[in-house]
């Protein structure tokens, strides 16, 4: 199976593609997760990538696509995958395309919040400062959201991330609103593209895409042809 997720900052599209990523043995691929990997380690990459991210904007569809074609190429990924973060625009959906060929069908889903909801998650996000994992909230007993003192992979201390400051939030989410509707121009003529409403509680989030998994794999193939039919896939 695999799996496109596009959505806002803060919709929850890491949280379910981890999941989802336990459940059915694939891994996440994260773009995000990739480019700060970089910028923590030092790498030319992470050089380039640290001010562009910091202030909310894209790096270049030519760097995206060569580390998504890189990441896409390794034995893991084979089988399936579920990409968090890309395409965030309508040329690598593109190259995507092209890259899937001889691959099976993939489904897109599509989250939806709205902005409030998503400056509030992003102001309580956090992430470990010492490996860089992504802290998911915990429900505490009585089913409201509690966060973790400390991270669960190495104990490390939560910050929030660099780049969920408010202008950077306010700029991400204009880049976003920005793409999203050609992106979803794009893919809305195939029958596996779902919008999911992330607004909900994330087990009913994860229960939707699950669905929207099973009847992307009753549809094996069908995107393409739909692709072509409106011209989008040569
Ligand atoms: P994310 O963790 O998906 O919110 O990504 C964090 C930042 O990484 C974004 O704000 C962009 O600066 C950069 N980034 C991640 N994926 C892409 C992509 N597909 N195209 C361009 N920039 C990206």
């Amino acid at each position: 199976m695999n799996v496109i997720m596009m959505g806002p900052p803060g919709a929850g599209k890491g949280t379910q593609a981890e999941r989802l990523a336990r459940q059915y043995g694939i891994p996440k691929i994260s773009t995000g997760d990739i480019l700060r990997e970089a910028v923590h380690d030092g790498t030319d990459l992470g050089r380039q990538a640290k001010a562009i991210m910091a202030r909310g904007d894209l790096l270049s569809d030519e760097v995206m696509i060569g580390i998504v074609r890189e990441r896409l190429d390794r034995a893991d990924a084979q089988a399936g995958f579920i990409l968090d973060g890309f395409p965030r625009t309508v040329k690598q959906a593109q190259v995507l395309d092209e890259m899937m060929t001889g691959r099976g069908p993939f489904i897109v889903i599509d989250f939806e919040v709205p902005d409030e909801e998503l400056i509030r998650r992003l102001r309580l996000r956090r992430e470990c400062s010492r490996c860089g994992a992504g802290a998911a909230f915990e429900e505490d007993g009585a089913g409201a959201e509690a966060q973790a003192e400390s991270c669960r992979r190495c104990g490390g201390p939560l910050v929030p991330r660099s780049d969920d400051n408010d202008e950077s939030v306010r700029e991400r989410l204009i880049v976003y609103q920005r793409e999203r509707g050609p992106l979803v121009e794009y893919y809305r003529g195939r029958p596996t593209f779902h919008v999911i409403n992330g607004a909900q509680h994330p087990n009913r989030v994860t229960h939707e895409v699950s669905l929207a998994f099973a009847n992307g794999a009753r549809h094996p193939g069908t995107w393409r042809d739909a692709g072509a039919a409106r011209g989008t896939v040569s």
